[in-house]
């Protein structure tokens, strides 16, 4: 799978629709004060994780984590699902202020299985919601044309991830 030797001032964000594993890929690998997650400051702000007016607010609150965290030189991980351009060239644009390298760790699942997964969760992603997001996963070549130093990709080939679904069925 991914290599995750990485310079110790890296920004990594994860890429991916609901359900891929993304939270739970990065709470078996960082501390979680390196994790700056979307939904939990959505469910601070509302005390509902999928309330999606509260998505500014929740990017201000990781903004400005994110600031302090790049002006530091520690590793910071972005868990939000990404798939949308500009907020990843905003990212990207923080990295590149405070000469941060960056990686993308690109969750590339089959439809099927993330329904599987979102199938089990306590926090259930509508189906709808989950096709939607299919058609905006974007390509490595996409991530590193935007500007990656580096992009990982996570499939259900990995061996870790295949124990761990096996685990969580
Ligand atoms: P969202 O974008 O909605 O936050 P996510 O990408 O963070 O989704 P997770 O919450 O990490 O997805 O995982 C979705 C569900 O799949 C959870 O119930 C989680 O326990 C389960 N899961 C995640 N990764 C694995 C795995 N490797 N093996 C088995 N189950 C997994
Ligand atoms: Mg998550």
């Amino acid at each position: 799978l991914v290599n995750l030797t990485f310079e110790p001032d890296t920004l990594i964000v994860l890429v991916g629709g609901s359900g891929a594993g993304k939270s739970t890929f990065a709470a078996a690998r960082w501390p979680a004060t390196s994790l700056l997650c979307l939904d939990t400051y959505r469910a601070m702000a509302t005390d509902d994780a999928a309330d999606q007016s509260a998505s500014t607010v929740a990017a201000a609150v990781l903004d400005l984590l994110l600031d302090a965290r790049l002006a530091r030189g520690l590793p910071t991980v972005i868990d939000s699902t990404a798939l949308e351009q500009p907020w990843r060239t905003h990212l990207l644009a923080r990295a590149r202020y405070w000469q941060r390298p960056t990686h993308a760790i690109l969750f590339d699942l089959p439809l099927e299985l993330r329904r599987r997964l979102n199938a089990v969760r306590e926090r259930v992603v509508p189906d709808h919601v989950l096709l939607d997001q299919e058609c905006l996963v974007p390509g490595v070549d996409q991530l590193l044309a935007e500007g990656f130093d580096r992009v990982d990709r996570v499939t259900t080939a990995h061996p870790h991830y295949r124990t761990a679904a096996v685990h969580g069925r």
